[in-house]
């Protein structure tokens, strides 16, 4: 069997490990991975400078979603692995021109604990006392899709999705809490108002089931929440790059459009030879999936074309730990878009994940673009770091130039769940299970984390060498 993997981003990536491992094993495949950049990895990007991890993408994985830990492990970089340090966890938000912490006992969105919400200045009395009466909200039966921006507002009013909704989502989607999914978002959430009614007392059950599991399994190592290599990502895309035969890397590759006819499908490029192959994986993001399909199946293709995209700006700002004033106590800080200014975070880098920057630096990295900043994509680097420097001055009184200043940016690249995502994917999966032998992967379609397209890039391939064990 023949396999097409078309984008090396980690989905890919991992789907062509999958494969590997199986040919290794003696499967009867061959497998080609197409990339059209220069470089496989994607979005995952990242140097060292002096001693100083910088990402470009994404900076760690969720820990709690199992299959990036788990890889990493099998590409013997256990050694790696590093654990965010929790004891500096607290994010800000900013308010005005000040920081002002999340209140104890949020979790996720939803107030749990009285005081700190009651005392906390980030918001006004009306909502407090909206919080506290959510308590009596009564169980409704699940519905219709609505956007994460209407369940916060239904429990706790306009100034929570201002202040908590939209920050904490764009700071994760680059996305607008508006159009933003809450069933596939934000499905937790969804499932206690369908249960309790109020999301507080719901949430307050389930955290005594998991503090009575955790009772449980007392003594086991505690998990921290995010989990990084450390030498940056970079190492992750570089450990399954060595594992592959790299006479089935092909860069600079570009597919632009797939057939199919009876004896399988044919892949065509921009500059390389048509290649016939018996089984593809699209692991491109869904714009690109939607160009490649567009004469296989013209509904799926206008479906994965309806998924909509932001884009992303990193810029990495390197200091001498002297020339700046102190930091506030925590991992960094959120930009709601009612502030009005182009930064969307800032993550204190040295802080989150210490030890992956050199002694005496401090690494502050700032999120910009978003659904909220799409023109500034356009905009020079240097123009773009002056605005974030504009910003930490104003926030953090930082007037020294940084000792580097490094952006990057990634076009339409973070898939938002918009809503109705579901029932799209639901209606993308009927398509591609009617052609045969074609499997998507990738963030568009069932979790935007590093862990969830991995999940699904190697699903993919599974799935491809079951079926190729069935048929034979
Ligand atoms: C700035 C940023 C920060 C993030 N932070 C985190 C984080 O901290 N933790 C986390 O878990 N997730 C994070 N994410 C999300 C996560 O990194 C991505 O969702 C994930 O890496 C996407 O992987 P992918 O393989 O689906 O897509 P991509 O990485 O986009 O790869 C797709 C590949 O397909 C190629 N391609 C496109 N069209 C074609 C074509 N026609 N032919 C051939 N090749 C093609 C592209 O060149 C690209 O290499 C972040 C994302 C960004 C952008």
């Amino acid at each position: 069997m023949r396999i097409a993997i078309v984008g090396a981003g980690v989905a890919g990536l991992a789907a062509a490990y999958e494969l590997e491992l199986a040919r290794q094993q003696g499967a009867a495949i061959d497998y080609d991975v197409y990339e059209s950049s220069a470089r496989v990895g994607g979005v995952l990007s990242s140097r060292m400078e002096d001693g100083t991890v910088l990402e470009h993408g994404p900076d760690s994985f969720l820990t709690e979603k199992p299959a990036a830990v788990a890889l990493c492990r099998e590409l013997g970089l256990e050694d790696q692995l590093l654990g965010s340090d929790d004891a500096q966890r607290r994010t800000f938000i900013l308010v005005g021109r000040k920081l002002v912490p999340l209140p104890d006992g949020l979790m996720f969105l939803v107030p749990t604990r009285l005081l700190p919400t009651i005392t906390t200045p980030l918001f006004d009395p009306l909502t407090k006392l909206r919080m506290g009466l959510e308590w009596f909200q009564r169980a409704r039966p699940g519905g219709q899709d609505e956007s994460v921006a209407s369940l916060v507002r239904r429990h706790y009013g306009q100034v929570a999705v201002d202040r908590l909704a939209d920050p904490l989502l764009s700071g994760i989607y680059g996305g607008d809490a508006e159009q933003l999914s809450a069933q596939s978002v934000l499905p937790a959430m969804v499932r206690l108002e369908r249960d309790y009614g109020s999301l507080t007392r719901g949430m307050l059950a389930a955290r005594r089931k998991q503090q009575a599991a955790a009772r449980q399994s007392a003594g086991k190592p505690r998990h921290t929440l995010f989990t990084t290599l450390r030498g940056g990502l970079q190492q992750l895309v570089n450990a399954l790059e060595a594992r592959l035969d790299p006479q089935r890397l092909h860069l600079g590759a570009r597919a632009d459009l797939l057939s199919l006819d009876a004896s399988g499908w044919r892949l065509r490029f921009q500059d390389h030879p048509t290649e016939r192959m018996d089984a593809v994986i699209l692991a491109t993001p869904a714009w690109a999936a939607a160009r490649l399909l567009r004469e296989v199946h013209g509904p799926m293709s206008q479906e994965l074309a309806g998924i909509p995209y932001s884009s992303s700006i990193t810029v990495n700002l390197l200091f001498d730990e002297q020339q700046i004033p102190p930091l506030p106590p925590g991992f960094g800080f959120l930009v709601p878009a009612v502030e009005g200014r182009a930064m969307l975070a800032c993550t204190f880098v040295h802080r989150k994940f210490p030890g992956r920057t050199a002694a005496g630096r401090a690494v502050l990295r700032c999120f910009a673009g978003g659904m909220r900043g799409e023109s500034m994509m356009e905009e020079s680097d240097d123009a773009i770091v002056q605005r974030m420097r504009a910003d930490l001055q104003e926030i953090l009184g930082i007037t020294h130039a940084p000792l580097l200043a490094e952006v990057r940016r990634w076009p339409r690249s973070m898939a938002q769940y918009s809503v109705g995502h579901a029932e799209r994917i639901e209606r993308i999966r009927r398509y591609t299970a009617a052609l045969p032998r074609l499997h998507l992967a990738g963030n568009a379609y069932d979790g935007i984390g590093i862990s969830d397209c991995i999940r699904l890039g190697r699903g993919a391939a599974e799935a491809l060498l079951q079926a190729g064990v069935r048929s034979e």
